[in-house]
């Protein structure tokens, strides 16, 4: 791509890192804002500079927050003592949007994956694990997508708490196997986690 301006090409070239957006998109994209008043550009990048600065993660469950503690463990009127573990925000949003849900969650921040070079110790496994030793929890509800990565990582938490008390559980989807979390329509997420199942019944045998 031939740019007559090199401010022009540096903007494309950023905007062209994030994930699906070609140099086209790009281009379209920073064209826009150059089309806009210029107060457009100056919220879009302060938004974001604070995003980077001031955005923290939960200190109980590692959830996207603004405070040390996010809204939902430091709300009263939830159940602390069940905590469905999930991968990352996307699925908390989800599940809450169901309104189905009055426990904690707990956050992992990916699924394990050889391939991608993520292992147990790249994901809040430890933190989890304490609370189950530390008898802060009484059921875990496992929710990650149900992938090959996903069963691996439910599988592992699984071996890791087996031996404390704490009930085991994971969320009954009527969905397709391979589905991420985030696509299920509310009604049959919200019915999955009402109708949950014992964890070891979801093991093959
Ligand atoms: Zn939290």
């Amino acid at each position: 791509m031939d740019f007559s301006s090199k401010f022009l090409e540096n903007a494309v070239n950023e905007v062209s890192r994030l994930p699906g957006i070609g140099k086209r998109t790009a281009l379209r994209l920073v064209l826009h804002l150059l089309k806009q008043p210029k107060e457009h550009t100056k919220y879009l990048t302060e938004a974001l500079t604070q995003l980077r600065n001031e955005v923290k993660s939960c200190k109980r469950c590692h959830n996207i927050s603004d405070t040390i503690l996010c809204d939902i463990c430091s709300n009263s009127n939830r159940n602390e003592e069940i905590v469905c573990v999930v991968e990352d925000i996307r699925d908390v949003m989800a599940i809450e949007n169901t309104g189905q849900y009055r426990g904690l969650y707990h956050v992992l921040g990916g699924k394990i994956s050889p391939i991608e070079g993520v292992g147990p110790q790249n994901l809040n496994i430890e933190s989890l694990v304490e609370k189950v030793k530390n008898k802060e929890v009484k059921e875990l509800i496992f929710a990650l997508s149900s992938t090959m990565e996903g069963d691996t990582t439910n599988f592992y938490i699984y071996k890791q708490i087996e031996k404390y008390d704490v009930t085991t559980s994971t969320i009954a989807r009527g969905i397709a196997v391979g589905d991420e979390l985030e696509y299920a329509d509310e009604i049959t997420l919200g019915r999955s986690i009402i109708n949950r199942i014992p964890f070891a019944n979801s093991l093959k045998s």
